[in-house]
């Protein structure tokens, strides 16, 4: 089963996909967080892309296919795209490989949170190294500025920080939300309430891939 999250910067596709990739055994393909990695370890891919996606633009259609493309072969039969596709281009280039494998995109999950809601939330977001991320309102670590998995000190994204959150929002608007109605009209849309707590928004998501059929 292949599956899209879709929505905002900030939307909580990132932290829903990861605990249905822990619960549910689902493959968790993250292209903002493999390229933080790729920029972690100072590849070339990582410094192609650290500028663009510091100043909130995003990284071409060609190299996030490339990269997309080295991963899915030997990605297993359940999978969760996060953040990936950002373009109707990408889209297209998804089902493309996907094709190859006798595989598709089996449901788009849409996660609904207004605008301000998501510039709340990425200004409160803390990230660890680690992979672990907190919100310093609604779920700070137990001491403040350390994670609580690790002890490694916590830091702002550069591009969580407010100048940087605008432009992902507007980039997210022009060039991201397309990709609603190209899958609406494709029958593979589901709005998720994302404004909730996020049990309640995981509990959303199981009863919508059991009642569908998913
Ligand atoms: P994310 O962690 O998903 O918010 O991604 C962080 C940043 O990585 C984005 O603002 C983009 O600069 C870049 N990025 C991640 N995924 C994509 C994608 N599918 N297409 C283009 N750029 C991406």
């Amino acid at each position: 089963m292949n599956l899209v999250f879709l929505g905002y910067p900030g939307s909580g596709k990132g932290t829903q996909a990861k605990m249905l990739a822990e619960r549910k055994n689902f493959a968790h393909l993250s292209t903002g967080d493999l390229f933080r990695e790729e920029i972690a370890k100072g590849t070339k891919l990582g410094q192609t892309v650290k500028d663009i996606i510091s100043s909130g633009k995003l990284v071409s259609d060609n190299i996030v296919l490339e990269v997309i493309e080295s991963k899915i072969g030997s990605l297993k039969n359940d999978v969760i795209f996060d953040g990936f596709p950002r373009t109707v281009e990408q889209a297209e280039g998804l089902e493309n490989l996907l094709e190859k494998y006798s595989r598709k995109v089996d449901a788009v999950l849409f996660f609904e949170v207004e605008e301000r809601e998501v510039v709340k939330r990425l200004s409160a977001r803390r990230s660890c190294s680690c992979g672990r991320v907190y919100n310093v309102i609604s779920n700070p670590p137990k001491k403040e500025g350390i994670c609580d998995s690790c002890g490694a000190a916590l830091f702002t994204r550069e591009d969580d920080k407010p100048e940087v959150i605008s432009k992902r929002i507007d980039v997210y608007k022009d060039l991201t939300s397309p990709l609603i109605s190209y899958y609406r009209t494709q029958g593979l849309f589901h709005i998720i309430n994302a404004s909730r707590p996020g049990e309640e928004v995981y509990g959303e998501i199981e009863k919508t891939l059991s009642e569908e059929k998913i």
